[in-house]
């Protein structure tokens, strides 16, 4: 049994000490804030609750979502009914749930902020409350403003987004998105049980926080959204570029991030949730068979390759055009129009449709004009020459 110390107890670090600790491992697990409402829409898409029922089945409060209304720069509406929905916590009931989980399978839980880690000798140390201690083996699982990055660099610029927002007391039955002419990012409208999560993210390399925040006041006034009694909020979002999954390193000897901390976002769509799950799980799963050195191979395997392809589109999706209109423009007009459009973009969505295999779903499915456009945003040629990620490896 090895001693694991895990600095963060978000979603990535709850689960991974839920899995280290079902292997017969001791772990400790702190965390500044416990179970807080870390600024977040607080959706997980079809994909997660497939691979974790548990999302979906628990009686703390949750909300599922059916529906989503796009709404493109020049104020064309369209909406996407998914058969298979999105569930959406708020943070701190989330957090709270993924803790409790990890305390239950014997994870040590304690409320405190770790200030340094050092992981230059045999076994890493960490300063907390003051006193140096060492552990076996150290995750970092501290999210994307974590500065604990040992052995590695730190997200520049280009590799992260902005994001701001409000927690407002209001309800609402579906999710809605705005695209904006011109801007590497979205605003949208989660509702959760009690209230929304209304928010903003952007390139950080592209734009600033007045410029977001500009956009955000507009959206609620056109909206008549009560703000006022609401709580503002900003955060850092990874926003990975291909080098940033290719190249970053996040693991050594005696420590690895996962989450955030490692980057794995889709950056197209900002989800993290899923994936800072998975990656917790399987950091979880290689420590406790004693090989942190396949940590890296099994999220290529089972994500990376993902966040690699949206990598390589996001740019042509925020700021590209078709036929001289805005591509976010010409996917709400073609999702007016085309049912099997709809259901292509539902599934995409819902996290049912991976990136990697929407080729082979739209070839010969589609009109020809929707097949050119989907294929001119996913740009398949660049794709195919992309350096491709190990498939063989197989993954817990
Ligand atoms: C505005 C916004 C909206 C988002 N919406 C969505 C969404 O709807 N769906 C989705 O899938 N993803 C969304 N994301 C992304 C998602 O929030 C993250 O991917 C996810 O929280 C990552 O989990 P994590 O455990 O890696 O990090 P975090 O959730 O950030 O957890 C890190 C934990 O570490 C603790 N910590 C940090 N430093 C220290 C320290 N030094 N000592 C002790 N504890 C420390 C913090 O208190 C925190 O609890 C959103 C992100 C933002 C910013």
């Amino acid at each position: 049994m090895s001693k694991i110390t895990i600095v963060g107890g978000g979603p990535s670090g709850a689960m991974c000490g839920a899995e280290l600790a079902r292997g017969g491992h001791e772990v400790q697990i702190f965390d500044e804030h416990l179970a807080w409402e870390k600024p977040c829409g607080g959706g997980l898409t079809h994909k997660a609750i497939l691979k974790y029922p548990f999302l979906a089945e628990n009686s703390y409060p949750k909300k599922f979502i059916h529906s989503v209304e796009l709404i493109a720069s020049n104020d064309q509406r369209a909406t996407l009914e998914m058969p298979n929905p999105i569930v959406i916590y708020s943070r701190r009931v989330l957090n709270g749930m993924l803790l409790e989980r990890a305390q239950a399978a014997g994870c040590k839980v304690q409320q405190s902020h770790v200030t340094s880690v050092d992981t230059t000798g045999a076994k890493p140390r960490y300063c907390v409350e003051g006193e140096w201690q060492s552990s076996d083996f150290l995750v970092l699982a501290a999210g994307a403003r974590n500065h604990l990055l040992p052995e590695t660099r730190a997200l520049q610029k280009d590799e992260l987004e902005i994001t701001q927002g409000y927690f407002i007391p209001a309800v609402a039955d579906s999710i809605t998105i705005k695209f904006l002419p011109h801007f590497d990012g979205y605003i949208w409208s989660f509702p959760r049980c009690d209230h929304l999560s209304v928010g903003i993210c952007g390139s950080m390399a592209s734009h600033n926080s007045s410029e977001l925040r500009a956009h955000l006041q507009t959206f609620i006034q056109k909206h008549d959204i009560p703000v006022e009694n609401g709580q503002f909020y900003s955060h850092v979002l990874p926003s990975p570029q291909e080098r940033t999954l290719q190249q970053r390193t996040v693991v050594g000897k005696n420590w690895a991030l996962v989450g955030d901390a490692a980057a794995w976002v889709d950056p197209l769509t900002g989800e993290g949730l899923f994936y800072a799950m998975r990656s917790g799980e399987l950091l979880g799963k290689a420590l406790a068979e004693g090989k942190p050195e396949v940590y890296s191979d099994w999220v290529g395997a089972a994500f990376a390759s993902e966040l690699e392809f949206a990598a390589r589109i996001v740019r042509r999706f925020y700021r590209g055009t078709f036929l001289g209109t805005a591509v976010t423009t010409r996917m709400v007009q073609f999702l007016r129009r085309s049912p099997v459009f709809r259901q292509l973009m539902a599934d995409i969505f819902s996290g049912t449709q991976d990136y990697t295999s929407l080729k082979q779903r739209i070839m010969g499915h589609m009109g020809m004009t929707l097949t050119e456009f989907v294929s001119s945003v996913l740009n398949f040629e660049s794709n195919a020459r992309a350096k491709a990620r190990p498939r063989s490896v197989p993954v817990p």
